[in-house]
């Protein structure tokens, strides 16, 4: 099926004739293929007769290839899907299959995006990036900390070298321009921390998406903002210099060494604030975070330190 798709890439028209002279079908498979398409993944597919079959806008694919022609050598294996669950799921096996790492995951879709706590990513088709890097962790707890942290630091500097000034973090691991997101960080991990484990390191970035009905918080995508269609291909090898970079810095030196980079990009700094942690709520004045990556709160005029996957933060109506 994504054949066809690929055949119909340049948004012109091709006859269904042609499309079934490649793909060794008759026409009238080419058309239950189109339609196939535009129910499975929600592609607008126009059909003109005596010009046949057209893309409502262009295409382009992620390309292992491409990717690694723009990437400068950084060694990490990468598996390319058209679809796949969920990068980090299909990650995690890759791990239980004992595939090496660094091992990189993509997909142009995700069938079950994961957020925190269960939640959803919305995934479509060919639109966005769904990243996910394995990496083995044999140097303890100090390796890990500030982890999603240091991913979202990469993260932003990749955006903001494509061309989105605006891109700051929140705490823990939110990417947003402004109020809105445009990023997302999930950490998995397996094993044992205090020893060897591996970390899935995963990465959802709004490229190309204008709407998306199923996002039930306030978003935003790199198009959305430049006004420009982007290469993902490229986004891909940006980032994953980007993470290299940032990763080997916080393996070198630990998070203490990034912990005023990352305050001086937090968008709440000095906001007032609620940590929500399952029913409780405490509400605090964001001071930044301590050395490693904890969120520092003053809590009634008394510091209180933070940390641990089940928390978030929400803006107070008098921040
Ligand atoms: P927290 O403040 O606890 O991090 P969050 O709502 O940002 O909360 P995440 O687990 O980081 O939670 O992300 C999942 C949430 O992100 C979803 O519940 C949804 O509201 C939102 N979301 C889902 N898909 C997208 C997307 N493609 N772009 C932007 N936001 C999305």
């Amino acid at each position: 099926m994504l054949t066809l798709l690929k055949l119909l890439k340049d948004g012109r028209f091709h006859s269904g004739q042609a499309l079934g002279a490649s793909l060794g079908v008759s026409r009238s498979a080419v058309w239950k293929q189109l339609q196939h398409l535009e129910a499975e993944l929600g592609i607008p597919i126009h059909k003109v007769r005596g010009r046949g079959y057209q893309l409502a806008a262009p295409l382009s694919f992620l390309d292992a290839d491409e990717i690694a022609l723009q990437s400068s050598g950084s060694g990490w294996s990468l598996q390319v899907f058209d679809s796949i669950d969920s990068t980090n799921a299909e990650a995690l096996r890759a791990i239980d299959r004992g595939v090496p790492a660094p091992l990189v995951v993509i997909a142009e879709r995700q069938t079950a995006g994961r957020g925190r706590r269960g939640r959803k990513w919305v995934s479509p088709f060919a639109e966005n990036v769904y990243y996910s890097l394995v990496l083995r962790v044999d140097g303890g707890m100090r390796q890990l900390e500030g982890l999603s942290l240091v991913v979202g630091l990469a993260v932003m500097h990749t955006l903001r070298e494509l061309g989105i000034a605006g891109v700051g973090l929140k705490w823990p691991n939110d990417v947003l321009v402004g109020s809105k997101k445009i990023a997302g960080i999930l950490l998995e991990l397996v094993g044992d921390p205090a020893d060897v484990c591996h970390v899935v390191l995963g990465v959802g970035i709004n490229v190309n998406m204008q709407v998306a009905e199923k996002v039930d918080q306030q978003w935003t995508s790199m198009r959305l903002e430049t006004g420009r269609m982007l290469d993902r291909n490229r986004l891909v090898a940006l980032l994953g210099a980007k993470l290299q970079q940032y990763l080997d810095r916080h393996r070198k030196s630990g998070f203490a060494e990034i912990q005023a980079e990352w305050e001086a990009h937090h968008l709440w700094q000095g906001r007032a604030v609620s940590l929500i942690a399952g029913s409780s709520q405490t509400d605090g004045v964001v001071i930044g975070i301590d050395n490693q990556g904890a969120l520092r709160l003053n809590v009634a005029g008394v510091e209180k330190t933070f940390s641990g996957g089940e928390l978030s933060l929400r803006l107070r109506d008098d921040s």
